[in-house]
C-alpha cells in the first residue's frame, strides 16, 4: 500500500474519533478537583504520579489548603510532607507555593485564563495549562500531551514525532479544535484500557481496525495501513 495522504489520514482519524467517542461517552479528566485552583494544584502533583495517587493525597491537601493565600503563606516543609507520597515532593511543594505567590501577587489569587499567563506560573508548562484551560475553562488552546498521548499517536502513525510539543502541533493541525480536550481524555483512557505500554491488548482494540500499530510487535496484525 502507498504511503498514506492527509485526506485519507484525516478519514481515518475521524473513524478512530467516532470509535473512541462510542467507547468512552463519559471519558473526563481523573484527578479530582473543584475549580481551576485545585485542578492547577492536582496537575501540578501529577507529574511522574498516578492520577490514584494524587486523588489520594488532595483528599486532605485541598481541605487544609483553600486558597492560593493558604498555599503562599504555608510552611514549606509542611506543604512538603503533605505532599510526599507524590514523589519528587520539595520540587512539587517548592513549586506549587512559588506559583501560588504569583497568583496573588499577580492575579488576586485566582487563576488566569491564557496560554501566556499560565505558562509563566513556577511548574506550570504547556501540558499542565492545556489540563487547567480545557478541563476548568473549557477553553480549547491545545492538546494536552501525555505520555499515554504520545505513545498512542505514534502507534496510531497520527504523529513520527517525539517531542511533546512537535506532537501537540501535528495533533491541533489534525483533529478538530472543539474536541481537543476530549481528545486528550479519549487517548489517555484508551492508553489505561486498552493499549498500555507494553502489552497492548490488540485483539479487544474497539479502533484495531484503523490502526497501523506503528512500533508494536506481534506477530498477527489486524490492519493493512502502512505509512
Ligand atoms: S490496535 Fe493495538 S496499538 Fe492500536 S490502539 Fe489498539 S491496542 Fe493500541
Amino acid at each position: 500500500m502507498s504511503r498514506e495522504s492527509l485526506q485519507a489520514k484525516a478519514v481515518r482519524l475521524k473513524k478512530i474519533i467516532a470509535a473512541l467517542d462510542r467507547t468512552y461517552p463519559e471519558a473526563h479528566c481523573e484527578l479530582d478537583y473543584a475549580g481551576p485552583l485545585q485542578l492547577l494544584i492536582a496537575t501540578i502533583l501529577s507529574a511522574q504520579c498516578t492520577d490514584k495517587r494524587v486523588n489520594i493525597v488532595t483528599t486532605d491537601l485541598f481541605k487544609k489548603y483553600r486558597s492560593a493565600v493558604d498555599y503562599a503563606n504555608a510552611p514549606l516543609a509542611e506543604l512538603e510532607q503533605a505532599v510526599k507520597s507524590t514523589g519528587f515532593f520539595r520540587n512539587k511543594a517548592k513549586n506549587i507555593q512559588a506559583c501560588c505567590r504569583k497568583l496573588v501577587e499577580l492575579h488576586a489569587g485566582n487563576v488566569p485564563r491564557t496560554m501566556e499567563e499560565l505558562t509563566q506560573l513556577d511548574g506550570v508548562g504547556r501540558k499542565t495549562a492545556n489540563v487547567v484551560l480545557g478541563n476548568a475553562f473549557g477553553i480549547n488552546v491545545g492538546v494536552v500531551v501525555d505520555t499515554h498521548i504520545a505513545r498512542l499517536s505514534q502507534r496510531l502513525g497520527l504523529t513520527k514525532q517525539k517531542t511533546p510539543e512537535k506532537i501537540e502541533l501535528e495533533l491541533m493541525a489534525l483533529v478538530p479544535q472543539k474536541q481537543w480536550t476530549l481528545f486528550s481524555h479519549w487517548l489517555i483512557w484508551h492508553g489505561r484500557r486498552r493499549c498500555a505500554a507494553r502489552r497492548p491488548d490488540c485483539e479487544g482494540c474497539e479502533i484495531k481496525q484503523n490502526c497501523p500499530r506503528i512500533g508494536v510487535k506481534i506477530a498477527e496484525k489486524t490492519s493493512n495501513i502502512e505509512l
